[in-house]
């Protein structure tokens, strides 16, 4: 059964509805993959039982001539920033281990009754702050692929690093991430497979570990721009819980998917030519736009003029943000308390926030509780809010002459684990072409494109318009079709 495992999410979902295999079997062949795979170290707990239980109602309604929902029979690994009923949620941090909700969130919850099951709860950078993986309480993940040639261990990309590890391994056909500053799209170029960003309040935030909730949306990680789409119509709608919720319908994006660009245009910022990035990843953005063209539409160049703003000004907000987020793990509500001897509630509350976060975690808060402080707040807070605008409106014009942007995912492909710790901003870089569509809180995409003289995957980003993810996963669309990305990362696992 194992070539199951090869399937995603609309093949398994079809191919359950029509017969050609159970629900039972794809859930027991995922369940043995991610058994064999502890060494990717993708999940922080695996949940078998709730995937074959989700698959045996799948097969149940089949029995019964039912619908069985737009996910149905389809096991996904969970990001471990979503609350699970009564399944450990931790956000890869000491502080919240042993954490288990009483309550499920709402984009979890729309998956169930999607008729999607759950393979476990994946491993992430704590917090979701990283992009690397590095930061996990729980170790780092390992990406599947591998430079040739070289057995060093690659980052599978962050913070929804377990996410892209898990899919491109082929130990669940989908995952959840979640996108703050790129941290659906990074990991998904780094490792070969597509994630989307919705605009933001399109998925609802309640039950999310909050990191920074102007910012923090969730989306799909799957291997093909047609999974996205589909998994997307499942976590996407209206929650008046999320008080940033939108009150839109979800757009049929499934069938609405369609390659054809013509009058299309598509714009090219000339911001994102920046010093150190990889020659071949810009390489892969000319061969994008050959694509693109030839799917019919018209590339245009275009200006976003606060592009290099924009990081600094995300590293201004996402800390201040996380430091007000943060406040409420004190050790008296969830998880982890740590009560010295004779200790009083203030000693309480510092030391079990000392052993709790890792050290990005204290650096971020510590960040952003300095940029909000008295005396400061106006030279870094408010200036990074003037600047988010700004980026916001050079979106703005630059849609007044294109559809959508192209651009490439990230500056560079994977690297080892453990070689850009020296220095926080390396890391930071990672994220200078995701950031700005997080500020806008537009819809972003990361579609694979090829893989460099390494052997490693490289991703190009589409950006759209806000509450266009129809334009962006057709352009998507046309990509993939043109560039046939099949490179898979051999097993060493
Ligand atoms: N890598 C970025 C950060 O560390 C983005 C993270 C994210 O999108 N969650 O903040």
């Amino acid at each position: 059964m194992s070539e199951l495992t090869n399937l995603g999410v609309k093949a398994i979902r079809d191919g359950v509805t029509d017969g050609s295999f159970t629900a039972r079997e794809v859930a027991e062949a995922f369940n043995t993959a991610v058994a064999d795979a502890a060494e990717l170290n993708a999940f922080i707990v695996t949940t078998p039982d709730h995937a074959l239980a989700a698959a045996d109602a799948a097969d149940a309604k089949r029995a019964r001539g039912e619908d069985l929902g737009i996910m149905g029979g389809v096991p996904i690994g969970m990001k471990d920033l979503f609350a699970t009923k009564g399944v450990q949620t931790t956000a890869a941090s000491h502080i919240l281990e042993g954490f288990t909700p009483e309550y499920e969130s709402t984009v979890s919850q729309k998956l169930w009754d999607a008729g999607a099951g759950m393979l476990g709860k994946l491993n992430l950078d704590q917090f979701a702050m990283g992009s690397s993986n590095e930061t996990s309480y729980f170790g780092n993940v390992n990406s599947p692929w591998r430079k040739e040639g070289s057995n060093a261990a690659m980052s599978p990309g962050g913070s929804s690093g377990g996410s892209s590890s898990a899919v491109a391994a082929r130990i669940a056909p989908a995952a959840t991430g979640t996108d703050t500053g790129g941290s659906i799209r990074q990991p998904a170029a780094f490792t070969g497979i597509c994630g989307i960003k919705p605009t933001y309040g399109r998925c609802s935030r309640w039950g999310v570990v909050a990191f920074a909730s102007s910012l923090d949306q969730a989306g799909p990680m799957a291997r093909s721009v047609e999974d996205c789409a589909i998994m997307l119509e499942a976590m996407a709608g209206f929650d008046p819980k999320d008080a940033t919720s939108l009150q839109m319908d979800v757009p049929a994006w499934e069938a609405g998917l369609d390659a054809d660009l013509k009058g299309k245009k598509i714009g090219i910022p000339k911001e994102y030519r920046m010093d150190g990035t990889d020659e071949e990843i810009l390489k892969s953005w000319e061969q994008g736009k050959e694509w693109l063209r030839d799917a019919g539409a018209t590339i245009v160049d275009v200006s976003l003029p606060h592009t290099k703003y924009a990081l600094p000004a995300y590293y201004i907000v996402a800390p201040a943000e996380a430091s007000s987020n943060l406040a409420r793990y004190d050790g008296v509500r969830y998880g982890l308390r740590d009560l010295p001897d004779g200790a009083g509630l203030q000693d309480m509350y510092a030391a079990t926030r000392a052993a709790g976060f890792g050290d990005e975690v204290k650096r971020r808060i510590l960040i952003g509780t300095y940029v909000l402080s008295a005396g400061f707040y106006d030279a870094y807070y408010t200036q990074a809010q003037k600047i988010r605008t700004l980026v916001s409106q050079d979106f703005e014009k630059a849609f007044a002459q294109c559809d959508a942007i192209l651009a490439p995912t990230t500056p560079t492909a994977s690297f080892p684990l453990g070689s850009l710790n020296e220095d926080p901003l390396t890391m930071y870089l990672n994220d200078v072409f995701a950031v700005p569509a997080s500020l806008a809180g537009l819809p972003a995409m990361s579609v694979p494109a090829t893989v460099n003289s390494d052997g490693l995957p490289l991703g190009l980003q589409i950006v759209g318009k806000p509450f266009d993810e129809q334009g962006v996963l057709n352009a998507g669309l046309a990509i993939q079709q043109r560039a046939g990305f099949a490179a898979q990362p051999e097993k060493w696992w």
